[in-house]
């Protein structure tokens, strides 16, 4: 008999013991972290790390992303509940999910179509409705709905792609990996007023954004 893995459990020593220690305070990025099912968005056969300090594979050469960095990356977004999430890099979907119980709607793209399939599939099994999914070089942002009051990059990138600089509304956060292909550092620009103001959030690492703005295939 398999044995089954208590995913709550789980869930929530990873909130007390690699995200809150570590400095995520705001209490509403700790409460989608410990209800959000990480485990729906990794493969079976890796069920027992789900929750464990690291990021896993999610095929095509992708990763989810550490809980710790994701959850980072969402306090640095400054969500309320009513902006206007841009993701690139949708990957599994578990970030676009956090991100949905955190904000008004996601728009989220995505440049392997198979993985944005798989993301729409598990999200829509979760009943989030403030998602919109794009198959595309997300480097040029999504220019039909801009701007967005919040961007996130979930891929390194040699740079800042303008397109996505260009889209962000006036006082929204913006967060990107900026470094060469193994290791970058956390990048936060607050648009005030047409001025960006940047923030360096410390090392990361992650898998390569490509596209026209970002590397090349
Ligand atoms: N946030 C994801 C992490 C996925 S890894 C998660 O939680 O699972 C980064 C993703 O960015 C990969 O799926 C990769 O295919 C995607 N990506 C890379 N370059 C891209 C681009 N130009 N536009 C859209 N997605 C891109």
């Amino acid at each position: 008999m398999a044995r089954s893995i208590d995913y709550r459990l789980a869930r929530e020593k990873m909130v007390k013991r690699q995200l809150i220690p570590r400095g995520i305070k705001d209490p509403e990025v700790l409460e989608a972290m410990g209800k959000v099912p990480r485990d729906l968005f990794v493969e079976e056969a890796l069920g027992g790390e789900t929750y464990n300090d690291h990021p896993l594979p999610i095929g095509h050469n992708q990763t989810i992303s550490q809980p710790y960095i994701v959850a980072l990356m969402t306090e640095a977004l400054e969500l309320t509940g009513d902006e206007k999430v841009l993701e690139i890099g949708t990957g599994s979907g578990y970030q676009t999910a956090i991100l949905a119980e955190l904000s008004y709607k996601v728009y989220t793209v995505e440049r392997i179509r198979a993985l944005m399939v798989g993301a729409r599939s598990i999200l829509a099994r979760l009943n989030y409705n403030n998602i919109l999914f794009k198959a595309f070089d997300g480097t040029l942002g999504w220019k039909e709905y801009e701007p967005y009051d919040a961007i996130i990059i979930t891929a390194g990138s040699p740079k800042l792609p303008q397109p996505l600089l260009d889209q962000l509304a006036e006082g929204g956060r913006l967060i990107i990996p900026i470094g060469d292909m193994s290791s970058q550092e956390l990048i936060k620009m607050t648009n005030r007023r047409g001025r960006y103001i940047e923030k360096n959030l410390g090392g990361c690492r992650f898998v390569n954004l490509i596209g026209v703005h970002g590397w090349k295939e």
